[in-house]
């Protein structure tokens, strides 16, 4: 069946860069690929979506909330998603 594979944009990026979507932070054609990639990742939208919640209740989310403990971690969920998928 056709697994699609998002090779110029992994979910690794995606996690790098999404404090700064969230920011405002990206250029327009980052930001267009980022969504695309979210159009088509459920796993990045979980992430979108749990660091949106994130910093609605600690009011900001700065780059040093982000790393690089939480980036391990969600590192390693991908990398358990990729395993399972
Ligand atoms: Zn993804």
């Amino acid at each position: 069946m056709g697994q699609r594979q998002p090779a110029e944009m992994p979910c690794r990026h995606v996690v790098e860069m999404i404090s700064d979507y969230l920011e405002g932070a990206l250029s327009a054609r980052e930001r267009r690929r980022l969504e695309h990639h979210l159009d088509g990742c459920s796993h990045c939208r979980t992430y979108l979506a749990q660091t949106r919640e994130t910093i609605r209740l600690t009011g900001r989310l700065v780059p040093s909330d982000l790393s690089p403990e939480m980036q391990r971690e969600f590192t390693e969920i991908y990398r358990r998603w990729r395993a399972n998928g």
